[in-house]
């Protein structure tokens, strides 16, 4: 999926959202992630891993869990520009994704992907091969999580799962969905954002 979908299904002298620019070469520095919250249609948690340039998107209804016995399910979407890990606001009525959507948590992450032999991969060749594995950085989510592609019956959506992994911060109890909705830029909740901004 490339920046051409994300540019395609969208209108930029509507939405608020970025353009994005050409990838920039950001060397040198940990990779970016970010957990927008994002109320359109549905409510759901946008799970974004910057590699190649671009955010590599699923779509994960219920958001993340710290317990490692929930599995989450996580629908992949079309890459979003780097940019877009700054993205909080509302997307007008009439555009794709109308709704707010705030940066529920954001950070750096390790890519910890490997293949089958124990090998070293890209996160692009993780997704190709359907397992990826990071460890988080982030405000409210850290730790080990892995997205694993669950087999797919002919003409269905791909789907993957978002595992918490069993480390130290593995934790059932903490429901940070729950216990911690305001956004980690502005501290406003996906409600008060709406609220706000009159909508
Ligand atoms: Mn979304």
């Amino acid at each position: 999926m490339s920046d051409a979908e994300y540019r395609r299904k969208r209108d930029f002298g509507r939405t608020p959202e970025p353009k994005g620019s050409r990838s920039k070469k950001r060397e040198g520095r940990w990779p970016l992630f970010v957990i927008q919250q994002h109320a359109a249609t549905s409510m759901h948690f946008d799970f974004r891993l910057e590699a190649e340039g671009a955010l590599k998107s699923w779509a994960v209804p219920k958001g993340p869990s710290t317990d490692p016995r929930d599995k989450r399910l996580a629908m992949p979407t079309e890459d979003h520009p780097l940019e877009y890990v700054d993205f909080e606001g509302v997307i007008p009525e009439g555009e794709y994704g109308a709704g707010p959507v705030i940066v529920w948590d954001r950070g750096v992450y390790e890519n910890r992907s490997v293949d089958k032999r124990g090998r070293e991969i890209t996160v692009s060749r993780a997704i190709e091969l359907g397992s990826v594995k990071v460890y988080l950085h982030g405000q409210k989510i850290s730790g080990g999580f892995a997205l694993v592609r669950m087999g797919r019956k002919p003409g269905e959506r791909e789907s993957w799962l978002l595992v918490k992994e069993r480390d130290a911060e593995a934790d059932a109890r903490r429901k940070p969905v729950s216990s911690q909705p305001e956004s980690v830029v502005s501290g406003r909740t996906i409600k008060e954002l709406l609220i706000e901004k009159g909508s």
